[in-house]
């Protein structure tokens, strides 16, 4: 939690939960991001947080960004983005989102699909696209799975097919998953697309571009390796595959710009236990999975928990949200522990909360209104 957070949470009487954002600190990690890695081009994934304070301080630093409809689109160009700046990264896109995105000047498309792909030539004549490699991913606490990215070998017919419907297949991406914890699922995404880049030169198409994707980490309860690492192993497999004929580079980071930039504070509703001699107590809060809280699904994203009473005694807790829906649990197999002398009113504060939550706070689920927000 940042300095400015703190004096803002001990000022203010604050009606619970809320999530309070320092844009600052988001200005650190983008500039952090961009030392590490200074000849790789930004795009930030927009849906991590699309608050405008976010999408405004990145656009006056010179982001560009990575957007997945037309209302992302949308906010980027109202937050002073060009459209220029803008890649429509969604492989899954509605043929009127094309449309709207095309008209606003939005050149560059990725696809994953033929059918994609022949949609894109319609809708969006002549422009940008690059297609999406499935790639594995091992490491990532919250995988993207086999829901997008094309095989090898439909990828290389992709591209020759984009380029006689009158596109351009200008480059390739991948997603490692995010929250991914090992540099080599980058090491090894890149040498798979690296030899279907050699082989599309070689086949006369003027592909340029590699979009490395997001997935970068951040220190949860566990903490992870630094940026640097992940840049390093980067910039050494770009070398080794490429040589001095680097293509133009392009990342999408989204959590790891932002999540440690947020803190939610939440209020203990109940303390209880299920029976006299269960040593576990289960912790109710004023915001669970349905508050936001989304990516604790299968305990996935495990985040740091800050109480008044920390220091004292601790025991064994099973941690839960508000609503009366049993998939409102954020965590029973985790072997979280909080203080004895935790009650309901405390107020606790959820660290590394900037990524993945507003948006996923449902709209008036068992009446509970969607999660406010402060951003200084
Ligand atoms: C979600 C997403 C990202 C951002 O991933 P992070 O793990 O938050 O960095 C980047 N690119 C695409 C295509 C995405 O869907």
């Amino acid at each position: 939690m940042t300095p400015k957070i703190a004096r803002f949470l001990a000022g203010e009487s604050l009606p619970s939960p809320c999530l309070v954002f320092d844009v600052d600190r988001l200005e650190a990690n983008f500039r952090n991001l961009r030392r590490a890695l200074p000849l790789v081009q930004i795009y930030y994934a927009v849906k991590a947080n699309p608050a405008a304070p976010v999408l405004e301080r990145l656009s006056t630093l010179g982001s560009r960004f990575d957007a997945a409809s037309f209302e992302e689109i949308r906010n980027c160009l109202a937050a002073g983005a060009k459209p220029a700046d803008i890649s429509y990264g969604n492989t899954i896109k509605k043929t009127a989102a094309i449309r709207a995105a095309y008209a606003a000047g939005v050149r560059l498309y990725a696809f994953d699909s033929a059918e994609e792909l022949k949609k894109l030539a319609e809708n969006a004549p002549g422009a940008q696209v690059y297609c999406r490699i499935l790639v594995a991913n091992e490491g990532a606490d919250w995988p993207l799975s086999r829901k997008f990215g094309a095989e090898i070998g439909l990828a290389r017919e992709l591209m020759l097919r984009a380029g006689d419907l009158g596109l351009d297949p200008c480059g390739l991406s991948f997603h490692v998953g995010s929250q991914q914890t090992r540099t080599a699922s980058y090491e090894a995404a890149i040498g798979r697309v690296a030899m279907l880049f050699t082989d599309l030169i070689e086949a006369g198409v003027n592909v340029r571009m590699l979009n490395l994707g997001g997935g970068f980490p951040v220190s949860y309860r566990e903490s992870v390796p630094p940026i640097d690492n992940f840049a390093t192993a980067i910039m050494d497999a770009m070398t080794a595959h490429f040589g001095n004929q680097l293509p133009e580079m392009l990342i999408e980071p989204g959590r790891c710009l932002v999540a440690d930039a947020g803190v939610v504070a939440s209020e203990v509703v109940l303390v209880s236990r299920r029976s006299y001699n269960d040593p576990v107590r289960w912790v109710y809060l004023d915001i669970g999975r349905f508050g936001g809280l989304a990516e604790t699904e299968n305990e996935a994203i495990r985040y740091r928990i800050a109480t008044p009473h920390d220091g004292g005694p601790i025991g064994p807790v099973a941690i839960a949200g508000p609503t009366c829906d049993g998939a409102d649990i954020l965590y029973q197999q985790t072997p979280y522990q909080l203080p004895i002398a935790l009650v309901a009113g405390d107020r606790i504060l959820l660290e590394g909360t900037g990524a993945y939550v507003t948006t996923y706070a449902s709209q008036c689920f068992n009446g509970f209104p969607p999660l406010a927000e402060h951003y200084l």
